[in-house]
């Protein structure tokens, strides 16, 4: 049988390739046990070279990691993105958003991200779709999109955003992230948002 040795590596993921960031590069590996702080070693497990810990009897897996984003639009149909203040594309627009925590539904993330990078409130009127992404840090995340209604007009740019602002479908700036470019995408498809 053959063994693949760590986390197998699939075609599919690769839309979010951005210049100067590595598309996949290589998780840290866990080398010590998250749960116990001991050492760990490799071994089969389920056709895979896993990280496994001997003390805690357990194979150490790797997961994604789940993060949202909000495509809220105002009522000329204009689409809000923010401008990030973080890396990775640091000054590139994207859709608000960001990783879920513990405890927390995705849609609660989605509108918690949505008040803390633009300043206002909204309410979830459904989901948009599923993308697995690259990440540098994490190496996949799913992304999962969602239509969001704003319930506040004024924007208040949060720390993690340089600016917020709505944008005609027709004035759209570059968009950062592959999985929000399809996103905003499937959203002025389905609606028929104006792209002039
Ligand atoms: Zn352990």
């Amino acid at each position: 049988m053959t063994v693949t040795r760590g986390r197998k590596e699939t075609s599919t993921i690769k839309d979010d390739h951005h210049a100067g960031e590595p598309p996949c590069p290589p998780l840290a590996e866990k080398a010590f046990c998250p749960f116990c702080g001991q050492p760990t070693a490799f071994r089969e497990w389920e056709g895979m070279v896993r990280r496994y810990c001997g003390n805690c009897d357990l194979p150490l897996y790797d997961n994604p990691v789940p993060a949202v984003c909000a495509v809220a639009t105002d009522p000329r149909g204009r689409i809000l993105l923010v401008q990030r203040n973080v890396a990775p594309c640091r000054g590139e627009w994207c859709l608000p958003g960001g990783f879920m925590e513990l405890g927390e539904t995705p849609e609660a993330a989605a509108l918690r991200e949505l008040a803390e990078e633009t300043g206002l409130r909204g309410e979830v009127t459904g989901l948009i779709g599923l993308k697995a992404a690259p990440n540098r840090l994490y190496h996949t995340v799913l992304v999962a999109g969602y239509r969001v209604q704003p319930l506040s007009r004024q924007i208040h740019p949060g720390d993690d955003a340089m600016a917020a602002n709505w944008f005609g479908v027709g004035d759209l700036p570059p968009v950062a992230f592959g999985s929000h470019r399809e996103f905003i995408e499937r959203v002025i498809t389905r609606e028929n948002l104006n792209r002039q």
